[in-house]
């Protein structure tokens, strides 16, 4: 795509960053098939092209209206539209650039900018979240459906695992999925025990960013990151062997540490060897003799690939064969490769088409009839259990460690 970007915007480093992803960017449109706002609201300008249209167009001093925001913000980032495209255009890096860009050039309505800095400060903020999902959890029964649906049932989790191994990992717990979904983690460490490794956690728990990364909080987000690394280098200089998530979402916020800060001389090294370390709790797994844990019998159930699993860690199919191996049995889903709706805040800032897609993810899911739906990050299990009437679970929770 030929660009004709202003010198002074092509001398930082987002407008060369920026140009480059548009030239590379040939025009063919195979990326529009897949991507599921375009394909629900039908318009060219819900979809990557005509999102990069309106990126480039900025970029070159075209107007920038609240329209332009609007078609930016219905974007889930789910990145099935690079996982389409045949020319490796790195379509959510740029999408984040003009995002920042609108951001700056268009003042949102008060309602957005309360949201956005209520959901800023108590997300990422695991005591905050955690005393604020009690109070809902009691007042549950009282509370509007649409509200009510958003707020788990309390689980208890069994304790994590003291047993000492010469195989460490580090465990990276985050801030909503504790207070959620606590078993998850502990069924992670438990089978990891069980396998002979360490799982070591971090005091002072936190968000890995991702939260503030996508709703634009940029510097409140490497911030966040700096922080994070200087927590968790200490443990990487000490030899884990990786730095693991159990939410594949964190799990890839993580491995673009070190692209997030490669224009930072302080963080920039250290930051890549994070990023480096590491991986989702399926490619620590997978590469484990996992036959204690097969089933006397076969169980029937749908996966959900989370965007954040199959496009953002390119991990597609990986769950799924190690479920198969261990006895399971995966039905078929149509339009796996579609967003359930849930991407981080997208269900509370756009309601309605994050509903729209998670109906049809949850038909799909459930049209051969599975005893249970496993996925494989926080946000999309609660988001799809809201909609549906048979259980969500996480996949690590399935390998039954009772039996070992
Ligand atoms: S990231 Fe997802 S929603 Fe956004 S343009 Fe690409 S396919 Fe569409
Ligand atoms: S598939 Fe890739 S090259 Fe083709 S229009 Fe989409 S982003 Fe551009």
């Amino acid at each position: 795509m030929q660009t004709n970007i202003p010198q002074s915007i092509l001398d930082t480093p987002q407008g060369k960053e920026a140009n480059d992803i548009l030239r590379a960017c040939v025009h063919c449109g195979f990326c529009t098939a897949t991507c599921p706002t375009y394909q629900e609201l039908g318009d060219e300008l819900d979809g990557p092209r005509g999102r990069i249209y309106l990126i480039k167009d900025m970029l070159e001093g075209g107007e920038v209206t609240q329209t332009t925001q609007q078609h930016l913000d219905t974007c889930l980032t789910c990145r099935a539209c690079e996982t389409t495209c045949p020319s490796g255009v790195e379509f959510v890096h740029l999408a984040e650039l003009g995002k920042a860009m609108v951001e700056k050039k268009v003042k949102r309505p008060f309602r957005q900018r309360l949201m956005r800095s209520v959901l800023v400060k108590v997300l990422p903020n695991r005591t905050l979240f955690g005393t604020l999902l009690g109070l809902g959890r009691l007042f549950r029964p009282v509370l509007p459906s649409p509200l009510k649906n958003k707020i788990p049932q309390a689980k208890k989790a069994a304790r994590f695992p003291q047993q000492e191994h010469l195989r460490k990992v580090l465990l990276i717990e985050g801030c909503v999925q504790p207070s959620m979904s606590p078993e998850i983690d502990v069924a992670a460490a438990q089978v990891l025990d069980k396998l002979g490794i360490q799982t070591l956690r971090l005091l002072q728990a936190q968000c890995c960013g991702a939260v503030e990364h996508h709703l634009n909080a940029k510097e409140a987000s490497l911030n966040r990151v700096r922080l994070n690394i200087d927590l968790w280098f200490p443990y990487v200089e000490l030899g884990v062997e990786a730095i693991l998530s159990t939410a594949s979402a964190c799990a890839l916020e993580i491995k673009e540490y070190g692209y997030l800060l490669k224009d930072d001389p302080e963080y920039a090294d250290r930051a890549k060897i994070i990023s480096d370390k590491a991986k989702d709790i399926v490619q620590v797994l997978a590469e484990e003799d996992l036959s204690m844990f097969k089933l006397d019998k076969p169980k029937r159930i749908a996966f959900h690939a989370p965007c954040t699993l199959q496009h953002g860690q390119q991990l597609n199919g990986r769950v799924e064969s190690l479920l198969m191996n261990l006895g399971y049995e995966l039905t078929p889903v149509k339009d796996a490769h579609l967003c359930c709706g849930s991407s981080g805040a997208y269900s509370i800032l756009q309601p309605e088409l994050s509903q729209t897609l998670r109906d049809n993810k949850v038909k799909h899911l459930t049209a051969h009839q599975p005893e249970l739906i496993a996925t494989a990050n926080i946000g999309c299990l609660h988001h799809i259990q809201a909609g549906s009437e048979i259980p969500v679970l996480h996949w690590v929770t399935l390998l039954d460690i009772e039996r070992v």
